[in-house]
């Protein structure tokens, strides 16, 4: 067993989830022990490390589901936080544009939906739009002032930071490979040896349902990963917009488009889209793991999907018709993009939860048991919202 003494908590995932809930824990009680396990190199370096850096304002989400409630409130954290830890973030704000008559329509349901999760929105014309950005074409869109960016990587190594300061422990190359439960405690095998502890959180992203199942917990849903890849634009080319331009969302589908962000550190990418991922973790084009395929392949609620969606991509684009699709994509609001303007960059990879009967988990999804406690499902805007996550997971584990 590592350590003479029982933890009181043994976190499993230094993402960001992961980390700010062992900093909760240590916020709300001062003293306790903690743990957290990543079997990463570093922390936040999974779908934290890996993601468009947009400290979302709460624009898409169900009124009353957790994403609503969560992000709006964790988008005042998470600047609170970065201010607070020397982290770098800045607050271009975002359009989303209407390039249609029906996009109109469906921006419209948008802005209702933004006024009831309570996000500051202001509707703009054509020609407001082209003062705000001279290069971008559309009939309408929403201007949301708040909308931010940051590096998620920094804002976890931030916390991990924190969690060390506060005396809990974050070790990495230490993955969990068995969870055993009882009325005394946890025990969880890793890779860095044993620990006992008295609760056990699990945010294990892309690995959720795994790491679930190896907690004992009841798993009616499977992790399928969706790719996105991202270009970015040269740096000469970087003040082509000033704001986040997204295109307004297809209801039908769990993703918002591929948009343009400026990001922190002054370039703009352009993405992601969303494709079937061939490995949960393998960030290079082409990866393939062959148990992450057959978890998919192999479960009835993915080919629900596809056969739903059959606009997401079950299969990887060859680099040029992936780029001449982004091309089409990114024109429709930017026509000035050109094909020599789209740069490598590197992927991430979402964590999806699908459902048996191939309905995508749309909200958080938390799950428990006597003493322990897994995130599931934490899909975007679960890096903007970490924060807020963490005290619902706390105030779980208090009510246990
Ligand atoms: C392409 C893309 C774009 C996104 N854009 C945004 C955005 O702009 N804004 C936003 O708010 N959100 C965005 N998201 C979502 C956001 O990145 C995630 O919701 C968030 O990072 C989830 O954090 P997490 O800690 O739950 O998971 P992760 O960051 O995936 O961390 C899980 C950790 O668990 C560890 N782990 C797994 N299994 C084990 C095991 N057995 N033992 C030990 N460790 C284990 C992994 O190594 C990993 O470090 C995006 C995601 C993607 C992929």
């Amino acid at each position: 067993m590592t350590g003479r003494r029982r933890l009181d908590l043994v976190v499993v995932g230094a993402g960001i989830v992961g980390l700010a809930t062992a900093r909760e824990a240590l916020v709300r009680s001062p003293g306790v022990d903690v743990v957290v396990l990543d079997k990463g190199d570093d922390v936040g370096s999974a779908q934290t490390g890996h993601n468009s850096g947009i400290i979302h304002a709460g624009i898409y989400y169900a009124p009353g589901s957790l994403k609503a409630r969560l992000c709006v409130a964790g988008a005042r954290a998470t600047r609170d936080f970065c201010a607070e830890h020397g982290v770098t973030y800045r607050t271009p704000g975002k359009l989303v544009v209407a390039t249609s008559p029906a996009e109109v329509d469906r921006m419209h349901a948008l802005a209702r939906r933004a006024a009831a999760n309570g996000v500051e929105l202001e509707e703009v014309g054509r020609d407001r739009l082209a003062e705000l950005e001279p290069r971008v074409r559309g009939l309408a869109a929403l201007l949301s002032p708040t909308t931010g960016v940051v590096d998620f990587r920094e804002v976890a190594r931030a916390l991990a930071r924190d969690v060390v300061a506060r005396g809990g422990r974050v070790v990495t190359r230490s993955a969990v490979r068995t969870i055993a439960e009882d009325a005394r405690g946890v025990v969880v095998e890793s890779d860095t040896g044993d620990y006992r502890a008295e609760r056990l959180v699990a945010c294990a992203g892309l690995q959720a349902d795994r790491v679930a199942r190896l907690g004992g917990v009841a798993v009616d849903f499977r992790i399928v990963p969706f790719r996105g890849e991202y270009y970015q634009l040269p740096q000469e080319r970087s003040d082509v917009v000033r704001h986040l331009i997204y295109p307004v969302p297809d209801p039908a589908l769990p993703f918002l488009g591929v948009h343009l962000s400026p990001t922190v550190d002054g370039r703009v990418t352009v993405g992601p889209n969303a494709v079937l991922g061939l490995a949960r973790e393998g960030y290079p084009r082409g990866s393939v793991t062959l148990r992450d395929v057959a978890s998919w392949a192999t479960y009835p609620g993915m080919w629900r999907f596809a056969r739903r969606h059959a606009r997401v991509g079950v299969a990887e684009l060859g680099a040029s018709l992936l780029r001449r699709r982004y091309l089409e994509l990114v024109r429709k609001y930017c026509p000035e993009i050109g094909s020599a303007d789209l740069l490598p960059y590197p992927a991430g990879i979402r964590a999806q939860a699908l459902l048996r009967d191939g309905t995508p988990v749309d909200d958080f999804l938390i799950r428990s048991t006597a003493r322990q406690v897994h995130v599931c499902n934490a899909p975007s805007p679960a890096a903007t919202s970490a924060l807020p996550i963490a005290g619902l997971v706390n105030g779980l584990l208090s009510r246990r």
